[in-house]
């Protein structure tokens, strides 16, 4: 069995060590025998859409977002597409304001979205930063989350949408209204840093399992791996964001 991955920008999206989150995928691929593919695109460069099953993008400085968001646009509707089909996608922060719909930023600048979330992006008058623990209903499954956050951008959700999670401790989506992060079909928008994957093991697993659904059709089940260790630095993560 095979998962392919499309780490989109990683030269301009990279902050906090988004990396991690990649290096965990392919890691808890590989505990498992299933063959990983991880390929690159930095500006310019166009995926095939359909040949990929999860979408990563992290997290990064407005100047880079600029950047990126001209790129995105000039991609056409495929990352949409992928997604409306079932395709697996994971932003962070910066790649989650720009998958919203729009991002108006400090300096008063208008980044238009690629509006895959229905959601859009303030910037604030202060900086969002800590740990932040989250409580989520993954398909009626509650999972605790927990992670980094630094932004100024505020994200506010249009009506009806589905956060990834209500904030236990922390800021999430924009300090007011006790959301954090965007859950559409398959494609997760969050403002956890950290990076978020390795001390999120249940997450990890939700995401790879819908990779392979997305790969070999609903019946395929991705085998559970051992994660205590995971579950100890999650612990101390929601330890810390608590405290
Ligand atoms: N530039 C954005 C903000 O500050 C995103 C920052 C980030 O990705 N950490 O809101």
């Amino acid at each position: 069995m095979e998962i392919r991955i499309a780490h989109l920008y990683p030269a301009l999206l990279n902050i906090y060590a988004d990396r991690g989150n990649i290096i965990c995928l392919a890691k808890n691929c590989q505990w498992r025998g299933i063959d990983v593919v991880v390929d690159e695109f930095d500006l310019g460069k166009k995926p095939d859409w359909e040949a990929y099953d999860f979408f990563y993008l992290g997290g990064g400085q407005d100047r880079d977002q600029l950047l990126v968001c001209r790129d995105l646009a000039a991609m056409g509707s495929g990352l949409m597409e992928a997604v409306e089909a079932g395709a697996v996608l994971l932003a962070v922060c910066g790649g989650y304001q720009l998958l919203g719909e729009f991002y108006r930023t400090a300096a008063g600048e208008t980044m238009e979205g690629v509006g895959l979330f229905r959601a859009y992006t303030v910037a604030g008058q202060r900086r969002c930063i800590g740990n932040v623990a989250l409580e989520s209903d993954m398909e009626g499954r509650r999972l605790t989350l927990a992670g980094f956050e630094n932004h100024s951008g505020k994200t506010y959700l249009r009506d009806g949408q589905q956060p990834l999670g209500r904030v236990v401790a922390g800021f999430g989506n924009n300090a007011e209204d006790g959301t954090e992060g965007i859950i559409h079909k398959n494609a997760i928008g969050t403002y956890l840093h950290g990076p978020l994957l390795p001390k999120n093991a249940l997450l990890t697993h939700h995401l790879l399992e819908k990779s392979l659904k997305h790969r070999y059709g609903p019946d395929a089940v991705l085998t559970a791996v051992e994660h205590a260790l995971e579950d100890e630095a999650l612990d101390v993560a929601v330890r810390l964001a608590r405290r």
